[in-house]
């Protein structure tokens, strides 16, 4: 008898089982909408061409394998706070951000929260009800107690923003609020630029601290910049705030595991003690983190000709879903007999769409068409092609009605 008799099966993971399940089907009709990774056009997974050119470098320089500081590589935490921030942000300049590189964004929430469990015992985080499906996890996993703001009007297929505020407002001062800080996961459903002041306002106000998650800067606009406004106009206002990267989808680096945690602090002072707690949760954990993923961003944010192209590569993948967006919209509406408004597909951005399907109903898109999906209705358009929209359409006309 083993001695593991006492361990039950875990179920499989809401989104990374939904592949598991994608590549058992034998069906050549089978579409994988669960997972939010970037395909062409062909539904071939693709590796940036700055990405190549920046491993190219990096074989020619005949880097070494050793070990990095426990904060990561000092060239990348620089260009990602950069990238995040601005280079001429006032909080850079004053040293006011500690950055340390984590495993991607999923890593660096979960230095953020083993942060949050030792220094603000009690402290409870915030989260957008629906959100990314591994939040709860890794609160969970850090003990850090959290609860759910209203974010998702059914009615509206838009942004419930009444009922955000008032949520946020009658949290207990000093929660963290988490925030993600452009194409909402998994409505893809933003606060306009005014909506984005206000929650400052009460998030100010409540002496909350803000937390963002990025993890998609530059994929959901296409520009860098613009895409970072949130956090920007939170860091313009002198607030504290912690904010996650993650470069798995800007620069299709998914299994590099490649991110990093920011935390800006009123002084430098404080920042530089940050960052040293921040390097004494990881020690533990995982010593150090990996320098394929550094050196490359390193060397494509760092070079003024791979930044550019890299540009270009994002608005070239931005702009195919929102091809694809317009696409499914278009069928849908050319197929769909029952008067149906199916233009809140079009106000979504990023890589998903929020379909309002139910459970039941996502199921019938799995089991009877083939479209693997995760239970909440969401489909990443990032995995449909020009030349699946129609029979997606088929397939989600079917299982509405
Ligand atoms: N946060 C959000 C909202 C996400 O959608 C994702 C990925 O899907 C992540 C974080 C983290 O991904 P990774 O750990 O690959 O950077």
């Amino acid at each position: 008898v083993s001695r593991f008799e006492g361990i039950t099966m875990a179920p499989p993971d809401p989104i990374l089982g939904v592949s598991e399940a994608f590549r058992a089907d034998i069906d050549v009709k089978k579409l994988n909408l669960g997972v939010g990774a970037y395909r062409t056009e062909e539904l071939q997974p693709y590796v940036l061409d700055v990405v190549k050119k920046a491993e190219n470098l990096m074989l020619e320089r005949g880097e070494n394998k050793e070990y990095l500081p426990i904060e990561g590589l000092a060239a990348f935490n620089k260009v990602t706070a950069e990238l995040l921030f601005g280079a001429d942000n006032q909080v850079i300049e004053q040293q006011r951000v500690a950055t340390v590189q984590g495993l991607s964004g999923t890593g660096s929430l979960r230095l953020a929260a083993a942060l949050i469990e030792r220094y603000f015992p009690g402290a409870q985080v915030l989260i957008s009800s629906p959100t990314w499906g591994n939040h709860k996890n890794i609160f969970n996993d850090a003990r850090v107690p959290w609860s759910e703001y209203r974010y998702y009007d059914p009615k509206t297929v838009g942004l419930d923003f009444e009922g955000m505020i008032s949520d946020i407002k009658a949290a207990p001062e000093g929660s963290f609020v988490l925030l993600h800080g452009c194409a909402h996961n998994p409505t893809g459903i933003d606060p306009t630029p005014e909506q984005w002041e206000k929650i400052a306002d009460v998030i100010q106000e409540k002496n909350h601290i803000p937390f963002f998650d990025v993890a998609y800067q530059g994929f959901a606009s296409g520009s860098l910049d613009a895409d970072a406004s949130s956090v920007r106009l939170f860091a313009a206002r002198g607030m504290e705030l912690l904010v996650a990267q993650s470069y798995s989808k800007n620069l299709g680096l998914y299994a590099e595991r490649i991110g990093a945690i920011n935390v800006v602090c009123s002084s430098a002072d404080a920042a530089a003690r940050v960052k040293s707690q921040l390097k004494r949760i990881a020690r533990p954990m995982y010593s150090n983190p990996p320098v394929h993923g550094a050196r490359i961003v390193a060397n494509v944010v760092g070079d003024p000709a791979l930044f550019n192209e890299w540009k270009a590569e994002m608005e070239m993948m931005a702009g195919r879903i929102k091809n694809v967006r317009q696409k499914l919209f278009d069928s849908l509406s050319a197929k769909d007999t029952s008067g149906k408004d199916w233009s809140f597909i079009l106000k979504q951005i990023g890589m998903f769409s929020f379909t309002g399907l139910n459970k039941a109903q996502s199921d019938n898109m799995t089991n009877k068409w083939h479209v693997y999906m995760t239970k909440d209705g969401r489909i990443s358009l990032a995995g449909l092609s020009l030349a699946k929209c129609e029979y997606l359409a088929d397939a989600i006309i079917d299982s509405y009605h």
